[in-house]
């Protein structure tokens, strides 16, 4: 057993939290809230909220990811909670955790009390049953490491056992224990990302460890597709340029890729990403963009082909993170290329847009700074993309064309003539294939 007294010395101190939580949570929260501690009642074990949303409900913000520990049997806890509000359950054995999903998407998150063991650095953890303050312990901030007991003679008590509300009321990040970087090297990324979430800083202490921890490579150890999803996290914050201006500052974008950096051009060119952003939205409210596909590629950018070449090689297992924004950036840069003619007639920008994605078109836009893209993006969305053929190759093989790759030839210049207005109708378009076609 570890001796959790050595680093950040556990001193509980207990707060009754009944009215904030009546003043924050909205009835579909207490509903949800009220039936846990039913079935917590009812099984006989104890349940506690966790984590963030203890976190957030301190600092009077919202949030809907209720995170639940279990001290007791979590994932028989969830089974018989997700049949009493006809839910769905998906359980994690190893981790001994379960996520309960109503059927219209609420999902509760429960864990039976663990602690965890680290066989090596960066390793995943084995874990084992424990109380909740063992299970608080493993946590990465104290800040995140409280917990609300719901039911028993204690509820509605906060427990915070590591200084967590002194250290949301000093604005400060910091760990539990000396190892924590040690064990698990994402916290360095989560740190940064909570600093600038939060407006907080990282306490000293907790600097020196992290340092450290950056300067023994830890990051190395560390799966590829742990790391990308962090940074995934980052880049679906608010402010991701400032993390990442941390990151660069701390040194951490260099375990992504030696040459990577992040400075007051990349700075600038994510700043337009996110303008651009509201700008999609707000002009074409169906089409869905992914926020952190376009902040990747604001941040590789400035890497040139062959440094992108070496780090898909590095980091293979996020690959499924990792070549989407690549892609993406690689057909952006084909497009702009194509474009530098003073006019382009609606068909040319049909090809020239053919295959890029909306993020690919939100990045190109945010690129090119000026309103220029931006009519182009608007016109091809608008009135080029869903635009429906007159004519189909049924229509050419009636007309006596036997199946080859001069259907598709024929096709295409039949699209480019209705593109850009010179076919009104399905007939014009007929004729024009026929005479293709001869
Ligand atoms: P967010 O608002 O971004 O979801 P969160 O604090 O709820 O923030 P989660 O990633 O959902 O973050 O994790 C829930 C909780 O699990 C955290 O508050 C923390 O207590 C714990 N946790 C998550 N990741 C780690 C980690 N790498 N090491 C230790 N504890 C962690």
């Amino acid at each position: 057993m570890k001796d959790i007294t050595t680093d950040r010395r556990s001193n509980l101190i207990k707060k009754n939290v009944g009215d904030l939580m009546r003043e924050m949570f909205s009835s579909r929260i207490s509903e949800v809230i009220s039936e846990i501690i039913r079935m917590a009642d009812e099984i006989g074990c104890k349940a506690y909220l966790v984590g963030g949303f203890v976190r957030d409900l301190l600092m009077k913000k919202p949030n809907r990811d209720v995170d639940i520990v279990i001290e007791g049997d979590g994932i028989k806890f969830a089974e018989l909670f997700a049949r009493r509000v006809d839910g769905r359950v998906r359980t994690h054995k190893r981790f001994k955790t379960s996520a309960v999903i109503f059927s219209d998407g609420f999902r509760v998150d429960v864990a039976t009390a663990r602690e965890e063991y680290y066989a090596h650095p960066a390793a995943l953890p084995v874990v084992e049953i424990s109380s909740i303050e063992r299970d608080l312990y493993r946590r990465d901030f104290s800040i995140n490491a409280m917990a609300i007991c719901l039911n028993g003679k204690e509820t509605s008590m906060l427990y915070d056992f590591f200084g967590g509300q002194s250290d949301l009321k000093d604005h400060v990040i910091r760990v539990l224990h000396k190892r924590s970087f040690i064990d698990d090297p994402t916290r360095v990324f989560r740190a940064v990302r909570f600093e600038h979430r939060l407006g907080f800083r990282i306490c000293e202490p907790t600097l020196l460890l992290l340092e450290s921890a950056t300067r023994e490579k830890l990051f190395e150890k560390l799966s590829a597709e742990r790391l990308f999803n962090e940074a995934v996290l980052i880049l679906e914050e608010q402010k991701p340029e400032e993390a990442l201006l941390r990151m660069n500052e701390l040194g951490l974008l260099k375990f992504i890729h030696p040459e990577l950096c992040f400075r007051v051009e990349s700075n600038q060119l994510m700043n337009h990403c996110k303008e651009t952003l509201v700008w999609f939205e707000l002009n074409f409210p169906g089409r869905e963009v992914r926020r952190w596909v376009v902040m990747m590629m604001a941040l590789f950018d400035s890497l040139a082909n062959d440094c992108r070449d070496e780090m898909l090689q590095k980091f293979k297992s996020a690959k499924k993170i990792l070549s989407c924004p690549l892609v993406n950036l690689a057909k952006v840069e084909a497009a702009t290329a194509k474009l530098h003619k003073p006019v382009v007639s609606p068909s040319f920008v049909g090809k020239a847009f053919e295959n890029l994605t909306n993020e690919a078109l939100v990045f190109m836009a945010a690129k090119q700074t000026g309103e220029g893209i931006k009519a182009l993006v608007t016109s091809y969305l608008t009135n080029i993309k869903d635009i429906r053929p007159f004519i189909n190759g049924e229509d050419i093989l009636k007309m006596g064309v036997s199946p080859s790759p001069i259907i598709s030839n024929i096709l295409e210049q039949v699209m480019e003539a209705q593109l850009d207005g010179k076919l009104k109708s399905r007939h014009e378009a007929l004729k024009l294939a026929d005479k293709l076609s001869r």
